[in-house]
């Protein structure tokens, strides 16, 4: 490994706690990267300092975490992570004593802040490529669990007894699958067979966790893979459990939605273009609101826009039990949602104000992929928008009249305008 391939903050920070004489090194997905030669997205250092130790050598250090208590040291946008290195730990009647660790009654470990030596930290590590050391004292790697072979053979493989390892924290399943995707290896028969029948045990992670880890999931730039083989684990439906039935469904219109979305989104972060979790979860969450919206009206006989809305509170009101969706998404997600009902309406001055509105694009943009999956109004609705948006504005009041004309006067009412799109649903 080259020091030209880490970054500066990174060094000062390993050697500033070399020259105060403490162990350091590099750990983790940058010392796996450089040895693939991708570059890493951030850099984390192990030491065998304690957090206190770590914050009295640096100015810009925050102590962090309280299931796992770890150190930030902030250099701008760049944050270097020190971690002390972890031990194993005690039984669980020593364990209520000293209040560093702490185990639920199914081996999920609740508290991990038991200090330990490098080579207990490295069986603590999950994967084996993630269990190399890169020593600032001598530049040497410590390759403790063979991760320089699992390299060469592409291969994701836990450190330990899997089943245990998954139960101790059931989120090393969700890694599995994002390394495996990331890194283009293949997850082990060992490290992959425990999987299918732990996957309920996602229930047990805080949902604000579990919110961070679908973003690195899905926002990766390869979200359509990832979501296929987290499917394939059972895993897909423990994050979106309202998804569970049609996720077991082969081609519908529904999944082939979703996977459109997740390809678009994939699109987009490859070529450097803004995209917002509210988009995808509007959109995987889409098929679910409308299913309780008819239920809503059939056995609630509600009528649609009231339905609509108690649909979309329940939907966001589930998922949010799984994944702590922060406010200002669930907010977007909302928007999404309701100017979907509103598009169809573009009569007098809606279609101008409609233009206006700050979530039009992502509306647009959601009911573009709605028409290319459905066809039919749909897509003559997106079609519609599309040149719209493109003609001249004094063209614009023309395609209004028209639409006018074609539709036989003014407003349709209600009632026929939500028969005709019932009929399209079916
Ligand atoms: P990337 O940063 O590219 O997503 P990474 O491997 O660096 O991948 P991080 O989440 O930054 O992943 O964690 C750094 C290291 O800490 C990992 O490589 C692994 O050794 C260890 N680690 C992280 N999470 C866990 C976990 N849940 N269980 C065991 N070890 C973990
Ligand atoms: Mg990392």
């Amino acid at each position: 490994m080259s020091r030209s391939d880490i970054s500066d903050n990174a060094l000062k920070v390993l050697y500033r706690l070399h020259n105060n004489g403490f162990q350091a090194y590099l750990v983790g997905g940058c010392v796996r990267d450089i040895l693939l030669g991708k570059e890493p997205k951030d850099f984390d250092v192990t030491t065998d300092a304690t957090p206190e130790q770590v914050k009295e050598l640096f100015r810009n250090c925050r102590l962090i975490g309280r299931r796992f208590r770890l150190a930030h040291v902030v250099f701008g946008r760049e944050i270097i992570e020190v971690a002390t290195f972890r031990g194993h730990h005690p039984n669980q009647d020593e364990e209520a004593k000293d209040n560093l660790s702490k185990q639920s009654d199914h081996g999920q470990l609740l508290r991990d802040n038991v200090f330990g030596s490098i080579e207990e930290d490295a069986e603590r590590r999950d994967f084996t490529v993630n269990a190399m050391y890169y020593n600032i004292a001598d530049f040497s790697i410590h390759d403790f669990a063979k991760g320089m072979q699992a390299i060469e053979k592409r291969e994701i493989s836990m450190i330990g007894d899997p089943a245990t390892r998954y139960r101790e924290d059931p989120v090393r399943m969700l890694r599995a699958v994002r390394f495996a995707v990331k890194l283009g290896m293949k997850i082990s028969p060992d490290t992959a067979n425990p999987m299918y029948e732990l996957a309920p045990l996602m229930a047990n992670i805080p949902s604000a966790r579990l919110f961070e880890e679908v973003l690195k999931l899905l926002l990766s730039g390869q979200g359509l893979e990832t979501y296929k083989l987290l499917n394939e684990f059972n895993l897909f439906e423990q994050l979106f459990p309202q998804l569970g039935p049609l996720l077991k469904t082969q081609n519908s219109r529904e999944l082939a939605f979703i996977e459109q979305v997740l390809m678009n989104t994939d699109n987009r972060i490859n070529s450097d273009m803004k995209v917002t979790p509210a988009f995808i979860f509007a959109a995987l969450l889409w098929y679910p609101l409308e299913e309780r919206c008819q239920q809503h009206m059939v056995e609630g006989g509600l009528n649609h826009f009231d339905a609509f809305n108690l649909a979309l509170s329940d939907v966001l009101h589930r998922q949010i039990q799984r994944i702590m969706i922060p406010k200002r998404f669930t907010i977007t997600v909302r928007e999404i949602w309701q100017l979907q009902q509103r598009l169809p309406k573009r009569y007098g001055r809606r279609a101008f104000q409609m233009l206006e509105h700050p979530k039009f694009r992502a509306a647009y943009d959601f009911l573009l992929i709605r028409g290319q999956i459905e066809g039919g109004e749909l897509l003559t609705l997106a079609q519609w928008w599309t040149d719209f948006q493109n003609v001249d504005p004094e063209e614009r009041q023309g395609m209004l009249q028209a639409l006018r004309e074609k539709e036989g006067g003014g407003a349709p009412k209600r009632r026929s305008r939500y028969r005709g799109k019932k009929k399209a649903a079916q």
